[in-house]
């Protein structure tokens, strides 16, 4: 699914897409108008942020007043922290669409692919950090949750152009929960560290 449905659904429930209005000015778009027509709004105003949460409908000329605009800055906070919200009650069944990055005209590969390609990455990635004790030369035994998410991000967005922190670190816990074959995590001083299970 596109990121736009779900905009619809979040905050539109019930409307067509034609019956949609700017968040800010809640007046209807008109797609011809260089000022008027919709924009994709960073809600906190940070270009690089482009979590679905952070994703708001607005006019162009709205998009850029609200840098000036204190009242919709105030707005566009509160906004953001009910979208949060309402990720983490989002249907567990979507819950991968939610940490796919919005890509403008980008759009090569669906959510499935994007999927299958971080899981690919964080099994090479972890298989290749963490040799086995019998490696020769054993490597390291350990790597922070933090720098796993980092690096496997990178070679994620490096192959398809997209792909999430959230979501890597999504998989990364998968592969290292409780019932997991061959990694583990553990807290150590505070941080969330991976081993390859002993044993092996
Ligand atoms: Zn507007």
């Amino acid at each position: 699914m596109k990121w736009g449905p779900l905009i619809m659904r979040r905050d539109y429930p019930g409307l067509k897409f034609a019956e949609c209005t700017c968040f800010y000015c809640k007046q209807p778009f008109h797609e011809d108008s260089k000022d008027l027509c919709l924009e994709w709004d960073h809600l906190n105003d940070n270009d690089g942020d482009n979590r679905l949460e952070n994703m708001v409908w607005a006019h162009a000329i709205c998009n850029e007043d609200k840098k000036t605009n204190f009242d919709w800055k105030n707005l566009a906070q509160d906004k953001l922290k009910e979208n949060e919200r309402w990720a983490d009650k989002f249907d567990p069944e979507r819950e991968q669409e939610r940490g796919i990055r919005f890509n403008e005209g980008k759009q090569t590969s669906n959510e499935a692919d994007v999927s299958v390609v971080i899981i690919k990455h964080c099994k090479q990635f972890l298989s290749q950090q963490l040799l086995p004790h019998s490696g020769n030369p054993p490597k390291r035994i350990e790597i922070p949750m933090k720098e796993a998410v980092e690096c496997v991000t990178y070679l994620v967005q490096e192959e398809i152009g997209r792909g999430s922190h959230s979501a890597v670190q999504r998989h990364l816990e998968s592969m290292s929960c409780s019932v997991a074959k061959d990694y583990e995590r553990r807290e150590v001083n505070g941080k969330q560290i991976i081993f390859r299970r002993t044993g092996q």
